[in-house]
């Protein structure tokens, strides 16, 4: 039995090596995300029947990635949605994220178009609804459910709505099933790996950053990192602090970025276009600059108005496409929320539970 193992490891081990030499041409882009800049009227609502689902790169012969058309969605007007990452073959489907509810049979038929192999593992980068809302579908496909514990515990006792209203209860079939924590004396190593399809795949459990409940998700072979949400390419950044999230939980995971990935890895956000690590790097300075300047004026004695209207992000206006008012004052906001001060995270959220 050891020796069967053994043989199987060295034998993936060098499956890797010549697979590595093969991914030589990819990613391979089919859809680059739109630039903008877009407008939508007043009272516009997501056209959700005119979304299309895309397969918009390949990452490897049996990886690729889906996200939606551009132009309609509000939200994110470059692609809808959040990107979605399928590995196929033999073993299965595994999927990071499953797109909004809204799309779900588009994005079954999306994979449909390339395999056809049981979809097996969905693995959550974070809670929002643009990478969970299909969950509950995915899951009566066959898919066990993994993602950190703070992603559970937010949509089993989702915080209140900003209008204090209490949240809806989740579908129990959308809850992940197969839970692990972040822990910082282990900061960076996976809490799962899987064997799938000639790949080995991991699930790293991330600091509180863009959420409390975040997950990076590592296809070795492939030499690709999907990044989800604490770094973005399209607006300004987002902390989601009622979830947990922190600024400075997002400068860490770049950081920790800075010695996961080697300079050709390609990292996939959830949402812009593909980078590189070097690219984090002027994201990282820019969120350092405007936090100081942020601090500066908040000990100054400043309200939350006037260092909305100092503009601070205007050297970066320029270079950040989908600068709209309110990516900037969102933005600003929670640098001001944080450099005041925020609660600690428990339960996966900061607001105390009503
Ligand atoms: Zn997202």
């Amino acid at each position: 039995m050891k020796l069967t193992t053994l043989f199987a490891v060295v034998a993936c081990t060098a499956w890797a090596v010549s697979a590595s030499a093969q991914q030589t041409g990819f990613p391979i882009e089919l859809v680059a995300p739109g630039k903008g800049p877009f407008t939508f009227p007043a009272g516009y609502q997501t056209p959700w029947e005119k979304i299309q689902i895309l397969v918009t790169s390949k990452m490897s012969p049996n990886l690729f990635m889906l996200h939606g058309s551009e132009a309609l969605d509000p939200a994110h007007p470059d692609s809808s949605g959040g990107r979605v990452m399928v590995l196929f073959g033999s073993d299965g489907v595994l999927m990071v994220d499953t797109q909004n509810r809204q799309v779900a049979e588009k994005a079954l038929q999306a994979i449909r178009s390339f395999t056809n192999a049981p979809i097996k593992v969905v693995v959550n980068s974070h809670i929002h609804s643009d990478h969970t809302g299909a969950n509950a579908f995915f899951a009566k496909q066959g898919a066990l459910i993994f993602a950190q514990d703070n992603l559970r515990a937010e949509m089993l006792r989702p915080p209140a709505r900003a209008n204090g209203q209490p949240a809806p209860a989740p579908d129990p079939a959308a809850v992940p099933v197969s839970t692990y924590s972040y822990n910082p004396a282990t900061r960076g190593q996976p809490a799962v790996t899987l064997s799938m399809n000639g790949e080995t795949v991991d699930f790293i459990p991330m600091m509180p950053s863009h959420t409390a409940g975040d997950t990076i998700v590592r296809f070795r072979t492939a030499n690709v990192i999907y990044i989800e949400d604490f770094y973005r390419n399209f607006g300004y950044p987002f902390a989601d602090q009622a979830n947990g999230g922190s600024i400075r939980g997002m400068l860490d995971a770049i950081d920790l970025i800075e010695t996961l990935a080697r300079p050709d890895t390609t990292l996939v956000p959830g949402h812009g276009t593909l980078v590189k690590k070097q690219d984090l790097l002027p994201y990282r300075a820019m969120l350092v600059d405007v936090m100081a300047k942020v601090k500066r004026l908040h000990d100054q004695g400043k309200s939350l108005q006037e260092v909305l209207a100092a503009n601070l992000t205007a050297p970066y206006d320029k270079t950040t496409l989908g600068d709209t008012q309110q990516s900037k004052d969102r933005f600003i906001t929670e640098v001001y929320d944080e450099v005041k001060g925020l609660p600690p995270v428990v339960d996966g959220k900061r607001a105390p539970r009503q």
